[in-house]
């Protein structure tokens, strides 16, 4: 079994985060992130950050986010490599990135220069019943402007049309973990760490 003596503060390490809306890639990425070391880096929370500081770039995320769909790759992968580049040796916890195949291809070259690649990519999975009520839930909890119900039918078709098949890209190269993302955060968490190398 994997276990933190196994990951070292000197090598690079990125570990992806995937899955569809209200999979519970948030909640499981602190925890993880502390576990092994790594920064976590969420696109949506930069993109939120630079919506509530009313960045140039936050005024036009915000109505791409409001409405679910994604926020054009460019803008994405030049915030993301700013991070990668600055990290030395890089190592990384990427949740909600990357999201299409054109970032994938962004990452995969961006770490090739950086002379590394992806450690692997774990796809939280969930049933559509389940999401949808937790993502409902979050909104009442937390106020998310893009929790509503609408925005999340659109996220969740977003998802499937141009993510999961990165899913089956990292699965090609032997790099992706499929864990269950059904039970408590201890329970999911302890089977990411089991499926880690
Ligand atoms: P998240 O917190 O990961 O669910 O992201 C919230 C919203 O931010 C998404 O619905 C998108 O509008 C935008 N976003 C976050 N990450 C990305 C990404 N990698 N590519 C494009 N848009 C993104």
């Amino acid at each position: 079994m994997a276990d933190h003596a196994t990951t070292s503060a000197n090598t690079p390490e990125i570990v992806l985060l995937m899955g569809p809306p209200g999979a519970g890639k948030g909640t499981q990425a602190t925890a993880l992130a502390e576990a092994r070391g790594l920064t976590p880096l969420s696109t949506g929370t930069m993109l939120r950050d630079h919506v509530a500081r009313g960045t140039e770039l936050g005024q036009r995320a915000k109505a791409i986010m409001d409405a679910g769909d994604l926020v054009p790759d460019d803008v994405i992968v030049g915030m993301v490599r700013a991070e990668l580049e600055a990290a030395d040796p890089p190592r990384f916890l990427l949740d909600g990135f990357p999201r299409t195949p054109a970032q994938a291809a962004a990452l995969d070259a961006m770490l090739a220069e950086l002379g590394t690649q992806v450690t692997a990519a774990i796809a939280l999975e969930a049933d559509d019943e389940e999401l949808v009520q937790r993502l409902l839930k979050r909104a009442e909890l937390e106020g998310r402007s893009d929790d509503n119900e609408t925005t999340v039918r659109n996220r969740m078709e977003v998802y499937r049309q141009q993510t999961q098949p990165l899913l089956e890209y990292y699965e090609g190269r032997g790099a992706l973990k499929r864990v269950d993302g059904i039970g408590s955060i201890e329970e999911i968490q302890a089977r990411i760490r089991e499926v880690l190398p």
